[in-house]
This record gives C-alpha cells, sequence and structure tokens, in this order.
C-alpha cells in the first residue's frame, strides 16, 4: 500500500519534490487496533505549519515518516473490542491507503447517517471550527453584522451561514475568485460579498458594510485583519482562526498598521482552537444537522481521485483551487 512521507522541509511555497509516495507493507492488526481501508483523507492549511520543523500546538511531520490527519475508511481487520469488519470510521492516520489504528484513536461514523466525507467536513472538524469560533469564541448574538475572510472554504462557508441562520443583520464574505462570490452571495445567502484580489480589501470591506462590523472572523491574517479592525464597530470582537496569507511566508510579515484602534473601539481579538472545544461537539452535531436536514445550511467539498494527487490536493488547498472542504478520495483504488 502507498503513503505519503515528507522528505524535505519546505521553504515557503512547498514543492511536489518535497514529497515522496511511497510502497509500505500492510500490517496486521495489533492488539486493541484496527486495520482501516482509507476511503477519503482530508488535507488542510494547518498541515503547511507541521512542515516546519518549529514547536507549535500541532507536532511536526517527522520527515521521511508518513504524513497524518483527518480519515475516513472502513475496518478491514479488527483486534480490538468493540470494532468488526466493514466498520465505518473517522481516525487521524490519513496521507495513506491502509491505517492501522490504535482503536481509542477511532471513532465509529455512520454513512447512512450523512456521507462519508462529511465526518472531516461539514460536521466535522471544520464545521465544529465554524461553530465553536463564531458562538463561544466571538460570542455573537443576533444582531451582530459579521464579516468573515476565506468565506467559500471548509471553515468560512459554514461561518458565514451559520450567522444568518442564528440572525445576523448582516454577513459579508470575502474570496478569491468572482464564481466563489457569486456562491456566497446566491447559494449560502450572504447579503454581501467581495473578491479580494480585485482591490484594497479595507476599501470593498467598507463598501460591504457601510454601517461597520460586530464580529469579523478571520482565516486570512494580513490586509484582512487590518481592514476588520478598521470596520469594527465599538466592543467588536474578532475570532483569530487562521492566518492562511502568511503560512507560506518567508519574512515576518506586518502587524497591522491601525492596532491602536483597538482601544477606543474596545476590541477584543482572540485565539482559538478548535481542539479546545470538544465540549460543544454535541450540540453542534445536533445543531448543524438539522440545519443540513431542513437545507438551510449548504456545503460543498472539492474531491481529488487518487492517493497519487494527494500532495497536488493539498498545493491546491493553500492556492484557493477548493470550493468547501478539500478531500483526497482513495475509492477508486
Ligand atoms: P479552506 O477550505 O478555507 O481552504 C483554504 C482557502 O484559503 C483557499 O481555498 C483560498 O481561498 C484561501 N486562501 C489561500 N491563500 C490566501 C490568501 N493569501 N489570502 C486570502 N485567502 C487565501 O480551509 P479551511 O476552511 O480548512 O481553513 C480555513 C482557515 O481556518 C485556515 O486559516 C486554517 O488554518 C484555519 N483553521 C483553524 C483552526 C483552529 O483550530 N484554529 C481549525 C481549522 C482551520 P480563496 O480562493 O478565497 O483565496
Amino acid at each position: 500500500a502507498r503513503e505519503w512521507h515528507l522528505i524535505a522541509r519546505p521553504q515557503g511555497w512547498p514543492k511536489p519534490e518535497d514529497f515522496a509516495l511511497r510502497e509500505v507493507p500492510v500490517a496486521e492488526p495489533g492488539e486493541g487496533r484496527i486495520l482501516v481501508r482509507n476511503r477519503y483523507f482530508s488535507v488542510d492549511p494547518y498541515m503547511r505549519g507541521r512542515m516546519n520543523d518549529v514547536k507549535s500546538y500541532a507536532p511536526p511531520f517527522e520527515l521521511d515518516r508518513p504524513m497524518d490527519g483527518g480519515a475516513v475508511g472502513e475496518v478491514v481487520a479488527s483486534n480490538a473490542e468493540g470494532f468488526a469488519v466493514g466498520d465505518e470510521v473517522l481516525h487521524r492516520l490519513g496521507w495513506r491507503e491502509y491505517a492501522e489504528v490504535e482503536a481509542a484513536h477511532a471513532a465509529k461514523v455512520d454513512s447512512s447517517v450523512a456521507p462519508l466525507t462529511t465526518y472531516l467536513g461539514v460536521l466535522g472538524m471544520p464545521g465544529l471550527t465554524a461553530y465553536a469560533g463564531l458562538f463561544e469564541v466571538a460570542s455573537f448574538k443576533e444582531g451582530d453584522a459579521v464579516f468573515v475572510s476565506g468565506a467559500a472554504g471548509a471553515v468560512g462557508s459554514q461561518v458565514g451561514q451559520m450567522a444568518r441562520l442564528r440572525g445576523a443583520s448582516r454577513v459579508i464574505g470575502s474570496a478569491g475568485s468572482d464564481e466563489k462570490v457569486r456562491l456566497l452571495t446566491e447559494e449560502y445567502g450572504f447579503d454581501a460579498a467581495f473578491n479580494y484580489k480585485k482591490g484594497p480589501v479595507a476599501e470593498q470591506l467598507k463598501e460591504a458594510a457601510p454601517d461597520g462590523i460586530d464580529v469579523y472572523f478571520d482565516n486570512v491574517g494580513g490586509d484582512h485583519l487590518e481592514a476588520a479592525i478598521s470596520s469594527f464597530n465599538v466592543h467588536g470582537r474578532a475570532t483569530i482562526c487562521g492566518m492562511i496569507a502568511q503560512y507560506n511566508a518567508t519574512e515576518p510579515t506586518p502587524a497591522p498598521r491601525n492596532l491602536a484602534l483597538v482601544i477606543g473601539k474596545r476590541l477584543r481579538l482572540q485565539g482559538m482552537l478548535v481542539a479546545d472545544h470538544n465540549a460543544l461537539r454535541p450540540e453542534f452535531v445536533r445543531e448543524v444537522s438539522g440545519w443540513l436536514r431542513s437545507g438551510e445550511l449548504k456545503y460543498q467539498e472539492t474531491v481529488v481521485e487518487g492517493v497519487e494527487r494527494g500532495v497536488d490536493a493539498f498545493l491546491g488547498l493553500l492556492r484557493g483551487d477548493n470550493t468547501g472542504k478539500m478531500l483526497v478520495s482513495l475509492d477508486g483504488a
């Protein structure tokens, strides 16, 4: 079976040569473990940080070892109580065709309740990030005007729709193509959206939010954060979720030049890690499942076919090739 190894630490933008797809034997599951045939694995922006050899909230990938990350698949051999051949599971050993997983680190899922892919997306880690980041971290309340960057992505597309469903006065999104901008206003019910590549973010945001914003959900950093600080009303709150605009930077990036506005406007800029919000999961699954069933909440996935295209999928994610959750399908195998 094949698995992806990191073989060199990228400087700036990762290159295909930094990775290798290697053939390895498929192990029988050890005591308390299961063997899973992966059907989908996730590629996520945070993985870029794990390619650097620096201490962070997620440990760095080791060189010449398999990379890992979220995956869903089917149990093909079990040496653990409570797991049988044919069970579907969510686990953390992605980037490979077969995963030998400690059963305690696998969670059963059910593709008859929701499509298998959604456990990596709208009902999984990115969905919970949106839900917790908006409702807990940003203390969203009805009537708030909400701005979200990366708004056509896995997290951002959910943030904007969740804000609308809970009674935001106005929802504004930014994304990197006209097609994505259209999706936001025509399908996802955003009140306004703009293409950040087409003009200064600050000006476009002012135009889209003439009465200012109360919540900013930051997936991007850089000029987006600076623009949000300028557009904030007093007591505005930002969830600092991601700063993808600087993940490939080789030099320190400038801070928002208008940071002093935080004082007079009494702003709150709050970082978040989704792992802190597991207690919210049952409520998240209940409410989001309801919205999905009623059709009020929509989502998209961009599925790249074939383990051999895993790195292409990851590089494409960093470039914005995806709409909604970026996934790699192994089902053709
Ligand atoms: P997305 O599905 O949003 O994919 C990434 C998107 O980022 C691309 O589609 C691209 O869209 C956009 N992008 C890339 N470069 C830039 C740039 N220079 N400026 C603006 N946009 C850019 O990924 P996720 O939804 O999985 O993640 C979104 C953010 O949330 C990331 O920053 C990620 O690190 C963070 N995150 C944080 C978590 C936490 O616990 N703190 C948990 C999960 C995610 P476009 O075409 O619009 O440019």
